[in-house]
């Protein structure tokens, strides 16, 4: 059984057993929480991520996907970096955003991690509607079967906090 929390705050400053970037697909770094995540992590974070693109990830990570890197100096284990979709009118990537979510949780259940943050994957730069994107990510959650006991939400602002509650409420 997973348990779902919800915190108003920076990702980089919790404590968990992993922590979700919302990366793009290069993996090599990027604004918003990516930026975040480099910054207080550190350069192992990002000298791994090159590693991965040398490797099997040549191409970069496809979106919906996830892969895990050291957490560097953040207070967890692992960072789990996910792809989201950039928003669009004309196309539903639903799936491809809840994918993100079933993905970092499949990473996380092969890690071992119990206790996993996740941000508002694509809800920046991806410009994904917060009401949607909450929906989507609770339910993903929800329909997951993981080892995962806690999921927390880490939401930047007070209109995020508000969007995912009212989908728990
Ligand atoms: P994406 O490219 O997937 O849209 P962003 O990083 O641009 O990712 O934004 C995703 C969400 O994370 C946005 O709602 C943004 O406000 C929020 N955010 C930005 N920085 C942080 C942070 N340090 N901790 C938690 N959430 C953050």
């Amino acid at each position: 059984m997973t348990t779902i929390t919800l915190v108003r705050g920076d990702i980089t400053r919790e404590s968990a057993d992993a922590i979700v970037n919302a990366a793009n697909s290069s993996l090599l770094g990027g604004g918003g929480v990516d930026g975040a995540i480099h910054r207080r992590g550190g350069p192992a974070i990002l000298e791994e991520c090159r590693e991965l693109r040398a490797g099997h990830l040549g191409k970069g990570l496809a979106t919906g996907l996830a892969v895990a890197t050291t957490a560097g100096v953040l207070e967890a284990r692992w960072v789990i970096h996910t792809v989201g979709p950039v928003h669009s009118t004309t196309e539903d990537r639903s799936e491809l955003l809840a994918s993100c979510y079933r993905e970092s949780l499949r990473v996380a259940d092969e890690l071992g991690a119990r206790t996993v943050a996740f941000p508002a994957i694509s809800t920046g730069v991806y410009r994904w509607p917060m009401g949607d994107a909450a929906r989507i990510a609770v339910t993903a959650v929800r329909e997951a079967d993981t080892e995962v006991e806690e999921v927390r939400f880490v939401l930047f602002d007070d209109r995020a906090h508000a969007a995912f509650a009212a989908q728990l409420g």
